[in-house]
């Protein structure tokens, strides 16, 4: 058995019997599932993109979207507690320095240290450049002042890579920014916002009110490269979202295909009534289309070849899919797809936040757009 399947194994197991039992309760509770993140370090899987000379599992972006799926598929919200935190690592991995790779990799590889990323704004989201949290420096320190919104990990995770204007009248102004790696210390408060779907996963709001970072703490040896750092940081951060809508397309349509042989009406299995059956082809159709996008993004990314063009295209597919494929199941299920009782309601809520997050998929069709401008020219 290749080293591949035996982790997959592992995870699948992991989930029939550590999240799948409990996913349901914990997320209509918003309650942040404090049992399975230890379960999740002991797997490894906080440090599942890491390379093992930092103490990590060294997986490929190819296994990583697979076990991404899979967990999806359970419960989306676990996925998040390790996918910004890997995309955090991704970062700190490809252009931190040593000593800030030695500082923070080994312990976030085994989930003591938990992180995330720490772009958007009150004010903007996709237009990152216009952020305002602002770094000054003073002697060895940087002094942080700003409000970061909709933050994933940072009410239950301890550390963030922050996205911080260093010059703020840079032109252009991306050149006025830098990424900085982030230990909750003094001035660093942060609260839980309530959503829709995405649950017992923490979201929260984060004010820095004058926090101290060592300068060292930077990442890379200068300013002005924290938005190009980030950026490839998404490309990972891409691939997981389309790995999550894989797997939330999956959920919805095997849900669906079980219960098209169960229900009965005018006699016979719903599955049998040609309107059900073309919904669950479409349904599946979707689901291999987007796994195979994915997995040559993945393939793209794991060459190290540029792969913005391959992570794009596969983000709006199978977020889309994942969104097309909630909304079937629910009305494959009729009455009982809108109850809480009954998984399906919580793909419906879960989607949604595939098609805004890691980049809406608006900003998806206008990086895919340019991309091929660039690559046929006239
Ligand atoms: C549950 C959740 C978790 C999140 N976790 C994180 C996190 O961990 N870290 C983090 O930094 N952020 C996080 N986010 C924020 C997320 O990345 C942003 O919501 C997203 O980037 C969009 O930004 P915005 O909401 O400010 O929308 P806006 O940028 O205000 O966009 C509003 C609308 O305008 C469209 N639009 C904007 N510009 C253009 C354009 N040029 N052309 C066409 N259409 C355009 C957008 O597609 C969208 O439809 C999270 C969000 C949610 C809901």
């Amino acid at each position: 058995m290749s080293d591949e399947q035996i982790m997959l194994d592992a995870v699948d197991r992991f989930l029939a019997r550590d999240v799948k039992p409990y996913a349901k309760a914990l997320e209509l509770a918003d309650e942040y599932p404090t049992e399975i993140v230890e379960k999740m370090k002991a797997l490894g899987l906080f440090g599942a993109t890491i390379g093992e000379q930092y103490g990590g599992l060294g997986l490929s972006a190819v296994t990583y979207a697979k076990i991404v799926e899979r967990v999806s598929a359970v419960w989306m919200s676990v996925s998040g507690i390790f996918n910004s935190h890997l995309i955090m690592c991704a970062a700190i991995e490809r252009f931190a320095t040593e000593a800030v790779k030695e500082q923070f990799l080994p312990r976030m590889a085994r989930g003591d240290l938990r992180g995330g990323i720490a772009l958007t704004e009150p004010d903007c989201g996709t237009d990152l450049q216009a952020i305002r949290t602002r770094a000054q420096r003073h002697g060895d320190e940087y002094v942080i002042h700003g409000t970061k919104q909709w933050i994933t990990n940072a009410v239950q995770g301890n550390v963030l890579a922050v996205l911080v204007k260093t010059e703020p009248d840079a032109q252009p102004r991306h050149k006025g920014m830098s990424l900085l790696v982030v230990e909750k210390s003094a001035g660093y408060t942060a609260t839980k916002l309530s959503k829709l779907g995405y649950r017992g996963v923490d979201t929260g709001e984060v004010v820095f009110d004058g926090v101290r970072v060592p300068a060292g703490q930077l990442v890379g040896d200068a300013e002005g490269r924290g938005l190009q750092q980030i950026l490839a940081g998404l490309a990972l951060g891409r691939i997981n979202v389309a790995a999550r809508g894989v797997g939330v397309a999956r959920a919805a349509m095997e849900a669906s295909i079980n219960y098209a042989q169960v229900r009965e009406t005018f006699g016979q299995p719903i599955g049998q009534h040609q309107a059900i059956q073309i919904k669950l082809a479409d349904m599946a159709t979707r689901v291999e289309a987007a796994r195979l996008l994915t997995e040559r993004a993945a393939l793209a990314y794991d060459s190290g070849e540029r792969c913005d063009l391959e992570a794009g295209m596969a983000k709006l597919f199978a977020t889309e899919a994942a969104m097309s494929n909630a909304n079937e199941a629910l009305r494959i299920h009729g009455a009982y797809g809108y109850s809480p009782d009954n998984e399906i309601e919580r793909y419906y809520r879960d989607a949604p936040l595939l098609v805004v997050g890691e980049g809406t998929n608006e900003l998806q069709r206008i990086i895919i757009a340019r991309q091929l401008l660039e690559r046929y020219p006239a």
